[in-house]
């Protein structure tokens, strides 16, 4: 063995000491740390995008990493990281993942690892948490854009299987163009639309309720009548990143009895909100869609990189068609919830369902219902403030956790354009809260998401004030 290798194994527990000590310093400060560190430290130093040729051993290593580097880390996991729609780490999460890695299992259906049992189970347990039923299987991918991508491509194979065709063998040729309906989709939907060989363009916009973000089923209606034929799926939005807005799911699911199409559920952070007893209701009906999106690393708040993709259990047999890793003149695997290696893109796989399993274990369902309903409170109590604060206004009602606002000068113009930018610069130097730009109805203007498990009124309090003295100089 490598010298430096038998020094470390020798000194493994103080390495992981090491490691300790410095994860722990991180997060004690990280509700001082900077949301958005300047740009100066965001750049590599010299000499480190060259391959030594000799190491310096681990302890060493992570000492010249946290010295160079630990400066150029956001307090992206902090409580007033409101940009994108960005979770953080419960204690339990972030624990488990530590251990993750640390066990380092392939979670597959080996025969050799409780991995995918409990990767079953923590399924189970999230259906239990968000109302959804037994008839849904639900596979760990690493983030909403791979959930998405995965529930469409099942979507593709769908489409093809009533039409005779089996997509997964011939190709999507062999079916000819799709139609894929949706008022809001995310960028990442359409993404996945290129990824699947469907092509952006077979992105139709259906239109919305007036005032909202939420697509009008009769407009959906009218564009279904107009091809009836053509295979259609249709991806309902059950949470915008601007402004939170639901699809009316009992109305698609109307319309899907009449026109055949495959109902898709982007609920990447909205999903999240069924854990609130209070916000349930906004999720009905998507316990019947053919397939839902769920991120973990948002509003579940375990570290990066995870979501789940779920399944009509129905339609299971069609994902193990799409997705199976198998000779295809061979049977089909085992039609199977739990057969993971069959169901993604992903072969070898992280053991990623341990940190909702630990978080599940740790808080239970009034614990992370308890975040939903305060980062909901401090979402309202935000755009009440901005509301009275001149020099903002808010560019739509706070439906839920988003406040997305704007200066009050806002208009459509470059000139508005430059102001929100320079705004926003101020606030990034400041590094008290990060808010991300938009646009809502071509005005500029900016999001808070709010989806942190340690954010309080304290942090409404400083955000607000970085936002005033911001407000000030622009
Ligand atoms: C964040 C988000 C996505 C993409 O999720 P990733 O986890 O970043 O891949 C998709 N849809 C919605 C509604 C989102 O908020």
């Amino acid at each position: 063995m490598h010298p430096l290798l038998q020094h470390d194994l020798d000194t493994l527990p103080e390495i992981l000491r090491q490691a300790c000590d410095t994860a722990v310093s991180f997060l004690e400060t990280l509700p001082e740390r900077s949301t958005c560190p300047p740009a100066s430290a965001q750049n590599v130093q010299d000499e480190d995008d060259r391959l030594p040729e000799s190491g310096i051993g681990a302890q060493a290593a992570l000492t010249h990493f946290w010295n160079r580097y630990a400066s150029g880390m956001s307090a992206s996991a902090g409580p007033r990281y409101f940009g994108f729609v960005t979770g953080g780490g419960t204690p339990a999460a972030l624990a488990a993942d530590w251990l993750v890695s640390t066990v380092d299992q392939n979670a597959q259906l080996n025969f050799d690892t409780i991995a995918p049992a409990i990767e079953l189970a923590t399924v189970a347990q999230l259906k239990q948490l968000f109302g959804l039923p037994e008839s849904l299987c639900g596979t760990f991918v690493s983030g909403a854009t791979m959930a998405n991508f995965v529930s469409m491509a099942i979507a593709r194979q769908w489409l093809g299987e009533q039409r005779g065709i089996d997509v997964a063998q011939q190709g999507l040729a062999a079916l000819g163009p799709v139609r894929v309906l949706s008022a809001s989709a995310h960028s990442s939907s359409v993404k996945a639309l290129s990824m699947l060989g469907l092509g952006r363009d077979a992105l139709v916009s259906v239109a919305t309720l007036p005032g909202t973000e939420a697509i009008d089923p009769a407009a959906l209606e009218q564009i279904l009548l107009s091809a009836p034929s053509v295979p259609t799926m249709v991806l309902a939005s059950a949470g915008t990143v601007n402004t939170v807005a639901f699809d009316d799911l009992p109305a698609l699911l109307k319309l899907r009895e009449k026109y055949d199409f495959w109902l898709h559920v982007d609920a990447a952070f909205g999903g999240v909100a069924a854990a609130s007893k209070r916000y349930a209701p906004l999720l009905a009906g998507w316990e019947q869609a053919d397939s839902v999106t769920i991120d973990a690393h948002k509003w579940l708040n375990v570290p990066y990189d995870s979501a789940l993709q779920f399944t009509q259990q129905k339609h299971l047999a069609l994902q193990v068609q799409v997705f199976q890793n198998h000779s295809p003149y061979l049977a089909l695997p085992a039609v199977r919830p739990d057969n993971y290696l069959h169901l993604t893109p992903e072969n070898s796989r992280r053991f990623r369902a341990l940190p909702v399993w630990m978080a599940l274990k740790a808080y239970g369902r009034d614990g992370l219902a308890e975040v939903v309903d305060r980062n909901v409170a401090l979402a309202r109590l935000l755009g009440e403030q901005l509301t009275n604060t001149p020099g903002f206004t808010l560019l739509a009602p706070v439906n839920l956790n988003v406040v997305c606002f704007a200066l009050d000068t806002t208009d459509s113009s470059p000139r508005a354009l430059e102001q929100r930018n320079q705004f926003l610069k101020l606030l990034d130097n400041a590094g008290v809260v990060r808010c991300t730009a938009t646009s809502l109805n071509g005005k500029p203007g900016m999001r808070a998401a709010l989806v942190n498990w340690m954010t309080r009124e304290s942090d409404i309090r400083l955000a607000l004030d970085s936002l005033k003295a911001c407000r000030a100089e622009v």
